[in-house]
């Protein structure tokens, strides 16, 4: 067997290159590069696909999770709980934004935030006196968190439930699209991601006409009219090329989808019950997960790697440390041992070589090879 990638994103693009190629050298001869018809049309359809009221492309999912932050104004001194495990962007705009991350555990069996935390979390900071005002449920590796619980949470606290779907663009629970909880979602077409551009891009989705509004204005300077300006904005803009390039992308999203979750299930069905030392994250009951990864738990992490190393099989650890305990949020005085599900899966998890175009045979040998290592 040839060498296994982790993620090989040339093998997506030969499947509709020339389309892409078409599509993007129409953007360029039609000369309007920013704000322009590519962006309107896939606003358009997003928004549909969800079925939302509003979406708003901009630059990032890193920007379109604080404009979210921004637009919804939360108090001075506003606290936000989030995971811990989950990339450091979904943290990184609170503080941007002017106020406190704060992490709840997660769900070991899930890899997402674990209601039950997220109130016991809630109940202690409001005991210190202090405001909270938003929680941020990401649905990591696009396996959907518990979102109808942590809305009805938000809901019933007056909090506001964000989401962040940047791994999640087409996961289902409980009947509905991941992105569709809450007050406000955001996803990244950064290139690893399901649905995704070649470059950067992401997108706000929202039935909020106020929140709409603001954020379409923020993302552009806070211009409300030709330099006048009503809000504290940025340039926050998606362009017309990357546009132009997920619109093509979205023609085969479904198809990639069900791709995602077959070669989930050809992991799955290899691996289980093939050693017990092999666990698993689990979809709650009633999702539809979107795989942007696949992941399992091992103790002998490093022994695992160098063995499928060795057998020209890439795999990668996300996340490796989480970021209670990254160096950069020192100050908010976390110590190890604070969230020790979020630390026992950091230090157990491993990703497996995955996308829609890897083959049958690859997911196979992957398995051959673990069964091997656990001399079955
Ligand atoms: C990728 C990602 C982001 C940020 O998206 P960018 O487009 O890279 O800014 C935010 N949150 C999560 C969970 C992500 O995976």
């Amino acid at each position: 067997m040839q060498e296994i990638p982790f993620l090989d994103l040339k093998r997506a693009y030969f499947e509709y290159g020339e389309e892409i190629e078409k599509a993007v050298l129409e953007v360029l001869r039609r000369g309007i590069y920013l704000n322009g018809p590519e962006t309107a049309s896939l606003e358009e359809k997003l928004a549909s696909y969800l079925g939302v009221k509003y979406a708003v492309g901009v630059s990032s999912g890193t920007e379109a999770l604080y404009l979210i932050l921004k637009a919804l104004e939360l108090p001075a001194g506003s606290h936000v709980i989030l995971p811990s495990f989950t990339f450091i962007a979904t943290s990184e705009v609170v503080v941007r934004a002017g106020f406190t991350p704060v992490f709840a555990d997660i769900d070991i069996n899930t890899g997402n935030l674990s209601t039950h935390s997220v109130k016991t979390l809630y109940e202690k900071l409001l005991s210190e006196g202090k405001k909270v005002s938003a929680v941020i449920g990401v649905s990591i590796f696009g396996l959907p968190a518990e979102l109808p619980a942590l809305e009805t949470f938000c809901k019933d606290r007056k909090l506001y439930l964000i989401e962040d779907i940047c791994q999640a663009f087409g996961a289902e629970v409980a009947g509905k699209k991941v992105g569709t909880f809450g007050i406000a979602s955001a996803t990244s077409f950064y290139p690893t991601k399901n649905l995704a551009c070649f470059g950067d891009g992401g997108m706000v989705f929202t039935d909020d006409y106020e929140i709409y509004r603001k954020i379409k204005v923020m993302k552009e300077h806070g211009q409300t009219s030709p330099y006048f300006y009503e809000y504290h904005g940025i340039n926050g803009r998606i362009d017309e090329i990357q546009c132009a390039i997920v619109r093509v992308k979205f023609k085969f999203f479904e198809k990639e989808l069900a791709l995602r979750r077959y070669l989930a299930d050809l992991y799955t069905k290899g691996l289980k019950n093939l050693a017990p030392e092999i666990k698993f994250l689990e979809p709650l009951p009633q999702a539809l997960p979107a795989y942007s990864l696949y992941s399992i738990r091992v103790k002998a992490r490093e022994e695992l790697i160098k063995f499928l190393a060795q057998a020209r099989i890439t795999t990668r650890i996300y996340y490796p440390s989480p970021l209670h305990l990254q160096p950069v949020y020192k100050g908010l005085g976390y110590q190890k041992g604070d969230l020790p599900a979020t630390e026992k899966l950091c230090d157990e998890i491993l990703s497996l070589p995955f996308f829609p175009y890897l083959r049958d045979e690859e997911v196979e040998y992957v398995v051959e090879k673990i069964r091997e290592f656990y001399g079955r």
